[in-house]
């Protein structure tokens, strides 16, 4: 469906849950996360109708996400629910990789058909610092796991903090060039635990990119397949790419091709905007395909022309990045 700045929509993530495996710094607060409850979230079977009703305005694209998508429970099952949409041409994961080396063969079996991967140092002591208790050597475990079962492309989402891993970043570049990898580098955004957040703690993409040229040359690439607003290119004589996702400095509203579906059944046109259809009230009135249809249709046509995250997240903003599914 094209909404009414002419943008094709075609993409929808999906966040499972709420809860995590992790809490990082930017992203949660360490204690105090009121986990929603099994009977106020989505079950497995209501996803699934809505994902078939989406397909039938033009959704051919999923990604579940959350939250740690892969703490929610039977998810295999979810995937092949999707999966037997026949619209739907695409279906993949963003995870924080704790729990994918396990789990990768069933979710392969059952209709995955990619994973991004979040990463943000490549030394043990500071993965578990700024996840505050995680294991660095499960997330190379699941690294190394979607290359062995060719999970092609296999994104890496790195979060570039100033005074964090800013020094890593040719670490992640040198692991784009040695392996077929696509390392994303993100913006980070005033969108989460905000404690953690500050201004000065921000490297635009532009100087991240800068940065690498002194090692390496960068040659523009064709978008790598899949469905983000990162800018992507190869590095001379690698194996992977490098992608750069800008949305502080440089807004891919005009682009954006998504609408996304909280796991409560909030159904969203925008990650920053304050608007939500309750499509789970929707379910519980017994509302009809075609009726649920006509929601999902108001959401695509009010989806806002672009964010205002520069102004910040903003108190309205009740729900959390990890509430409404990154
Ligand atoms: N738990 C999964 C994971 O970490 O990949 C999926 C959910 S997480 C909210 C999705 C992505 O959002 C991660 O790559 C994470 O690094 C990113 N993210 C979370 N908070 C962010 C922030 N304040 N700025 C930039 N990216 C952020
Ligand atoms: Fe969990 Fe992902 Fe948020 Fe980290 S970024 S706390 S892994 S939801």
């Amino acid at each position: 469906m094209v909404d009414e700045q002419g943008r094709i929509i075609n993409y929808m993530r999906i966040s499972l849950t709420d809860r995590c495996n992790l809490r990082c710094r930017y992203c949660m607060p360490e204690k105090g996360v009121d986990n929603l409850g099994h009977y106020t979230i989505l079950s497995l079977e209501e996803i699934a109708r809505l994902v078939k009703i989406a397909s039938q305005l033009g959704i051919c694209k999923i990604r579940l996400t959350g939250g740690e998508p892969l703490v929610r429970k039977n998810i295999g099952q979810l995937i092949n629910y999707i999966a037997d949409i026949p619209e739907i041409d695409d279906i993949a994961v963003t995870t924080n990789g704790i729990l994918f080396a396990d789990m990768a063969e069933e979710l392969k079996k059952a209709g995955l058909k990619r994973a991004n991967i979040s990463l943000d140092s490549l030394v043990p002591e500071k993965f578990r610092f700024i996840t505050r208790q995680g294991d660095l050597s499960l997330v190379k475990k699941a690294i190394f796991k979607a290359l062995e079962l060719d999970m092609e492309p296999i994104k890496i989402n790195t979060v570039v903090i100033k005074g964090f891993n800013d020094d890593e970043i040719m670490d992640f570049a040198q692991l784009a060039y040695d392996y077929p990898l696509h390392v994303r580098f993100i913006e980070f955004m005033p969108v989460g635990d905000l404690l953690f957040w500050k201004r000065d703690r921000m490297l635009s993409s532009l100087e991240i990119k800068n940065t690498i040229e002194t090692r390496y040359s960068l040659l523009p690439s064709k978008s790598i397949a899949g469905n983000g607003p990162a800018r992507y290119y190869n590095l001379e004589g690698g194996q992977g790419s490098i992608g750069f996702i800008s949305p502080m400095s440089n807004h891919f509203c005009a682009e954006c091709n998504r609408i996304r579906l909280t796991s409560e059944g909030g159904l969203r046109g925008c990650l920053y905007g304050k608007e939500e259809v309750d499509l789970r009230v929707a379910l519980k009135k017994g509302y009809s395909d075609d009726e649920i249809k006509e929601l999902f249709a108001k959401v695509i046509k009010a989806k806002p022309a672009k964010h205002n995250m520069n102004a910040g997240w903003g108190e309205e903003n009740k729900r959390k990045m990890y509430q409404i599914g990154g």
